[in-house]
């Protein structure tokens, strides 16, 4: 485990964050679906880290109503709605601070709306990649220089940040970034459980 890893995990402690530590993706899956409720409703955030551990699939197989933008074929306002009213809601973070801050950027607000202010338990699952050595200025550097431009081009755009790898927000005609949220305390009912794993996963 590395000393950021050490520093981040007590610092969510801390604060009062349930956190759980994984030392594999393998790790991580097995403990999520742990997490999840018999039954529970699924809804989910736009989030590589989630599509690569396979959980939709997983949770969609164990019988679970799974809601995902991704990959309902419903339209997207529809799916936000069911998505932030399910029991429980999966999702990374861009950035979670040494300090114990989660910091995202969203282009609709859909994940970070849900988050904050939607289903009763919220599970963030994040690699050791998203961990920033610093606080929320550092942590919104990592977004736009990272997670921003992997994003972008992962969805075919032509924002500067694909193009260049470099964020130009006065040049930017279709922003990804609209909305910010600093998670910086537990929510209502200690909502947010965060599982942070020793692997990278997602941008
Ligand atoms: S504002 Fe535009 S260019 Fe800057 S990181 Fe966001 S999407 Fe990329």
């Amino acid at each position: 485990m590395t000393t950021l890893m050490t520093n981040t995990l007590f610092s969510l402690t801390r604060k009062g964050f349930t956190v759980h530590h994984a030392a594999t993706k393998e790790a991580a899956f097995e403990l999520v679906m742990k997490l999840i409720p018999q039954e529970a409703s699924v809804g989910f955030g736009g989030s590589v880290t989630v599509r690569d551990l396979g959980l939709y699939t997983a949770l969609k197989d164990a019988g679970h109503p799974v809601y995902w933008h991704w990959e309902n074929d419903v339209p997207k306002p529809e799916v936000f709605a069911r998505a932030a009213c399910s029991d429980v809601y999966l999702t990374s973070s861009n950035a979670i601070t040494a300090d114990g801050c989660l910091v995202n950027i969203d282009g609709t607000g859909n994940r970070v709306g849900a988050m904050i202010a939607g289903p009763k338990q919220v599970i963030v699952i994040a690699g050791v990649n998203k961990l920033v050595d610093g606080g929320v200025p550092q942590a919104i550097a990592r977004i736009k220089t990272v997670a921003c431009p992997l994003n972008a081009r992962r969805l075919g755009k032509d924002s500067p940040c694909a193009l260049t790898g470099k964020c130009d927000a006065a040049r930017c005609e279709k922003s990804m970034c609209n909305v910010t949220s600093i998670i910086e305390r537990p929510l209502g009912g200690n909502k947010i459980t965060i599982v942070l794993v020793d692997e990278a996963l997602g941008y």
